[in-house]
């Protein structure tokens, strides 16, 4: 099943019923059936063939879902970008994956016209004006794309095993790598995931997470399946106000992340802004942290709450029943409905409960590969049991109890796992080395309550040059997506090296700032999420 029918199947059930509230205003289900079939039309019309990437650079809107739609529609694929993304990232997503189209809107003017980018993007541009905002001449402005576009549906031409979307995640040699998930991963993780979650169409989803990230896109696709709505904030940088929102709005449902719960517990009184018809809430990305637990019992009273665990690559990988959860408060739970799990060593040999390994993921939410990439594909694809079958390793070291409960240890490589997101150490050093007062810099990930792991930078200025941890981070701010960002930044005079000359990123593990407190600590220290 291509993933664009399970709009269409909710707009012929329910056509106007509301199925996404926005600041702009609500979309019926026909609403967005319609301006997405129109929206087909004029990709088809301007090319847009079979498996054609199209670049969706929107913040979470209606038109982002109405883009995303399109395009499976028209028989694309969508790469969605993070709203927060700058010049060189779009750039490089750009180059790599060639879309054919580009949407996005006049907020964004600033970083599709930085020079970095220019040459990169496709000419094929469709943009959404802000108020007042004019669209430049070599641009379809998205009124005209929808407005211009044909109600009778175009035959998309893909079949569900075809690519459907790209997702853009961090790489350890410091270049993002392009998650490649057909129509049937999609599809099985809609139904995996509500297998467990018992979403219904009264359901309200108060969604703050991007739908560029597969966690937020996926809340779409889940609320369509069962015909339920779904309120888009942007972020959760105002949280009294998004929960005020909920409240308003009636929200059942909240997905978030132990940096989103985090911010729950530095509201004043976070009981006076409990939402208590919110019945489910779900945490992934990252385990949850302990300390949180009783701030988002504050403020979700009546919630069941869902621990779970995923990647990019195979959607997500676990829940932990909430009946479970303060039994077992730092588990992850067990694989998801239609997956398996295991730990295994380094011959992919399962290993005994108690003993950490790799996790490796089976099911049919295994990626089909890295776009572009066929060599770090097969190194994370190994064949399965089954001819043609290809298992997922994560990279992530895991340990299993004896009753099969998963835990998080630590990742395997150099990749920081930060807010559940992969930052990759080397990409945000090349970002510090671009700085001319910068002689030396290393990135680390260090161990962190609510982050997971905190992006910690540790810059070693040249003699002469006059720089302070305010600079490093504005310049960071400048060039990377706001997870990227160091939360630590440390000037040093020197770092320690191995004998060869190589930076010593053991030797700064240890030297770095100490771990903050564990588990019991009531009070988590963290800014404010800001996306
Ligand atoms: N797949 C997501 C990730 O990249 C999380 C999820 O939806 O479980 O971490």
């Amino acid at each position: 099943m291509l993933v664009s029918r399970l709009l269409e199947e909710a707009a012929a059930r329910d056509p106007d019923k509301v199925a996404l509230a926005s600041a702009e205003g609500h979309a019926s289900f026909a609403d967005i059936d319609r301006a997405s079939t129109r929206l087909a039309a004029t990709l088809k019309a301007r090319g847009l063939g079979r498996c054609d990437r199209v670049l969706i650079f929107l913040n979470n809107s209606i038109e982002a879902v109405v883009a995303a739609f399109g395009t499976w529609k028209a028989g694309g694929v969508i790469v969605p970008v993070h709203p927060t993304a700058k010049a060189p990232r779009l750039a490089y997503i750009s180059k790599e994956c060639q879309p054919k189209v580009l949407i996005s809107d006049t907020h964004k003017l600033p970083v599709l016209q930085a020079d970095e980018a220019g040459g990169t993007l496709p000419n094929h541009r469709i943009l959404a004006a802000a108020e007042g905002a004019t669209i430049p001449s070599d641009c379809l402005s998205w009124t005209e794309a929808v407005e211009g576009g044909n109600d009778r549906p175009v035959e998309p031409g893909t079949i569900d095993v075809d690519l459907a979307a790209i997702m853009y995640t961090s790489g350890s040699t410091g270049r993002p790598k392009g998650v490649m998930l057909n129509h049937c991963n999609m599809v099985a993780a809609v139904e995996s995931v509500l297998a467990y979650l018992g979403l219904r169409r009264s359901d309200i989803i108060l969604n703050v997470i991007p739908l560029s990230w597969d966690y937020g896109l996926f809340q779409i696709l889940k609320a369509f399946r069962v015909g339920a709505r779904l309120i888009l904030a942007e972020s959760f940088s105002y949280p009294a106000r998004v929960l005020a929102r909920g409240r308003d709005e009636h929200a059942t449902g909240f997905p978030g992340v132990p940096t989103i719960f985090a911010v729950l517990s530095r509201l004043r009184d976070p009981g006076k802004h409990a939402c208590p018809e919110v019945r489910y809430v779900t945490n992934t990305a990252a385990a949850l942290p302990p300390a949180i637990l009783p701030y988002i019992r504050m403020v979700f009273p009546n919630a069941r709450i869902y621990s779970m665990y995923g990647m990019t690559e195979c959607k997500r990988v676990s829940y932990l029943p909430p009946e479970e959860l303060d039994g077992r408060p730092r588990s992850v739970g067990k694989a998801i409905p239609n997956h398996e799990v295991f730990i295994a060593d380094d011959s992919l040999n399962p290993v005994p409960p108690g003993e950490i390994g790799e996790l490796v993921v089976r099911g049919p939410t295994v990626m089909m590969g890295y776009w572009q990439k066929p060599r770090e594909s097969a190194e994370v694809l190994p064949e399965g049991p089954w001819p043609g079958e290809r298992m997922y390793r994560t990279g992530d070291l895991f340990r299993m109890d004896e009753e099969g409960y998963l835990y998080f240890v630590a990742r395997k490589d150099d990749i920081i796992k930060c807010r559940g997101q992969k930052v990759s150490p080397k990409e945000v050093e090349d970002v510090l080395y671009a700085m001319p007062e910068v002689a030396e810099a290393a990135v680390i990930g260090v161990p962190d309550e609510v982050e997971g792991q905190a992006v910690t930078a540790l810059v070693v200025p040249h003699r002469s040059a006059q720089l302070t941890e305010r600079d490093v981070r504005r310049h960071c701010a400048a060039h990377l997506e706001s997870y990227m960002v160091p939360g630590l930044i440390e000037l040093r005079t020197s770092l320690p090296k191995s004998p060869n000359g190589k930076i010593d990123k053991k030797a700064l593990m240890s030297s770095a700032r100490p771990e903050p407190e564990p588990a019991s600590e009531t009070h988590p220290k963290h800014p404010v999420v800001a996306e």
